[in-house]
């Protein structure tokens, strides 16, 4: 199953640990949060982006099927 990441931008507290473990797909805004690629995450990847995804200290960051819905624009960011 193709996995893509998503954060929830109401538990973020943009300390942007999850750019320093996966910096091949998130980036950080001018306040330190975090700007996602949301295309799907290959296997090669998948290891980095469940790091990334463990240390969130808020749980704000999570994998999820690549074919679930994506929140509009405004509810989550980098788009
Ligand atoms: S590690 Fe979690 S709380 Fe910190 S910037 Fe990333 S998503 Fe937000």
């Amino acid at each position: 199953m193709s996995v893509r990441l998503r954060v929830n931008p109401i538990l973020c507290d943009g300390h942007g640990l999850c750019a320093e473990l996966f910096p091949e797909r998130i980036a950080l805004d001018d306040w330190g949060y975090p700007i996602i690629d949301h295309s799907p995450i290959g296997s090669k990847e998948e290891s980095h982006a469940r790091r990334a995804v463990d240390a969130c200290p808020t749980l704000a960051l999570a994998l999820v099927p690549a074919s679930a819905p994506r929140p509009s624009a405004s509810a989550e960011g980098g788009e």
